[in-house]
């Protein structure tokens, strides 16, 4: 089997109402760039990455002269002829060569009628746990969607979610707000879901001491762990010897030589990996084998994902021993998906395996030509801006908070 072409689509799938975060807000709707590797036995592997547009899709086209006519089953020689570690420094294309790797995966599953989790040393699961994930938002009475902002109505939308879906871990996104409210707020989930695990995430933006503050007040609740509530290795490792609460990074422990430093000084207590950022499925796996032996604990990091990444995301974790928290997923905040059937649903705060060979998702054309075409309609968002803020950046560590009073701009 070889690779006789490669196409990528842009796609902007909407979310069910605009989410706001420590960097600006996603406007809306989910942008990501749908990669379809063909072989020359007729059979089409699916990728996908985050992002989208005409420089993405020029990205994916220029890699055609290095992977026509490559073997998808080489996998080791595809990382080198794409993403050598020290030509990865001046190209940055580690997250073409993840989204590359998951349709040569896709391939190599279908060429022999497994699911890839088969190629990735079987599953020891049948179903992945996964949080909720909470962000301040955006009403969109489009969707029925009410808005998230006050301690009150985060906790009645995490109540809602847990309802529909059966999540018994939350993860709350904040950043936005000054961190006593923002404690408040987390206050407020402990009180409502008292029996649940909760997991703070504000993208490392508190200062060393809004950190340790933030990280002792929360350590008599339920907590699962702390997310990068600072910045750097050398911040969390502070934060991590005087707060009792584990520490957890999908910023500072992002590639294999952070993950030695973090072996040989700890920071973080948990690796959340991520199929795109560490470069495919298969190097996740690798630094989830150091985690084990180092008893550091893993968990599956998202990025926004449709349902070609969500796949990814249900092998990794169907094949990790040592998954032992919940993944996180956007997942339930989009309307739709691009893949056959809809999308994949939660059953008791879990998604099933995908069992049908390769990936085990297909592209419905009818929804790929839907959302490339309300792409082309809408275009790009900036991720680094909020609607409501406009001129606004924040600084790290923060404190140009945003005002729990202040108006909302309307948004389309
Ligand atoms: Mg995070």
């Amino acid at each position: 089997m070889k690779i006789s072409d490669i196409r990528a689509t842009t796609v902007a799938v909407p979310l069910e109402a605009p989410l706001r975060h420590s960097n600006g807000a996603h406007w809306g709707r989910f942008v990501r760039t749908i990669v379809e590797v063909e072989a020359d036995n007729g059979l089409v592997g699916l990728g996908e990455m985050g992002g989208g547009g005409e420089s993405a899709e020029a990205a994916f086209r220029a890699l055609s002269p290095y992977l026509v006519g490559h073997d998808p089953f080489e996998l080791e020689a595809l990382r080198f002829k794409i993403a050598n570690p020290t030509a990865s420094l001046y190209n940055n294309r580690v997250q073409l060569l993840a989204a590359i790797e998951f349709a040569c995966l896709d391939l190599i599953g279908q060429q022999f009628g497994v699911p890839v989790y088969d190629l990735l040393g079987g599953k020891v699961r049948d179903t992945v746990p996964f949080a909720s994930y909470l962000f301040y938002r955006y009403p969109d009475p489009r969707h029925g969607a009410a808005e998230v902002r006050t301690p009150e109505q985060l906790a009645a939308h995490a109540v809602a979610l847990k309802r529909a879906h059966g999540f018994t871990v939350h993860k709350f996104k904040g950043g936005l707000y000054p961190p006593e409210y923002e404690l408040e707020c987390y206050r407020a989930l402990a009180a409502a879901l008292p029996e649940d695990l909760l997991r703070y995430d504000p993208n490392g933006v508190l200062s060393l001491a809004e950190g340790i503050r933030f990280g002792k007040a929360i350590e008599g609740l339920n907590n699962d762990y702390l997310e990068d509530p600072v910045f750097g290795l050398e911040a969390m490792r502070e934060v991590r010897g005087r707060v009792r609460v584990p520490l957890a990074t999908n910023t500072v422990v992002v590639n294999f030589e952070q993950l030695a430093s973090n072996v040989l000084r700890r920071s973080a207590d948990v690796v959340l990996l991520d199929t795109t950022f560490w470069g495919g499925i298969r190097p996740c796996l690798k630094a989830a084998s150091v985690c084990e032996t180092f008893h550091l604990g893993v968990s599956v990091h998202s990025s926004g994902e449709l349902g070609i990444q969500l796949a990814t995301m249900l092998h990794l974790g169907a094949v990790l021993p040592n998954l032992t928290y919940a993944a996180d997923a956007h997942y339930h905040h989009l309307m739709d998906d691009v893949i056959v059937g809809g999308r994949f649903r939660y059953r008791d705060g879990r998604i099933a395996v995908p069992e049908t060979p390769g990936l085990g998702v297909r592209l419905d054309r009818d929804k790929v030509a839907e959302y490339a075409e309300l792409y082309r309609e809408l275009g790009p968002y900036p991720y680094d801006r909020d609607p409501s803020r406009p001129g606004w950046y924040p600084l790290v560590p923060n404190d140009r908070w945003d005002d729990p009073a202040a108006e909302l701009a309307p948004i389309d």
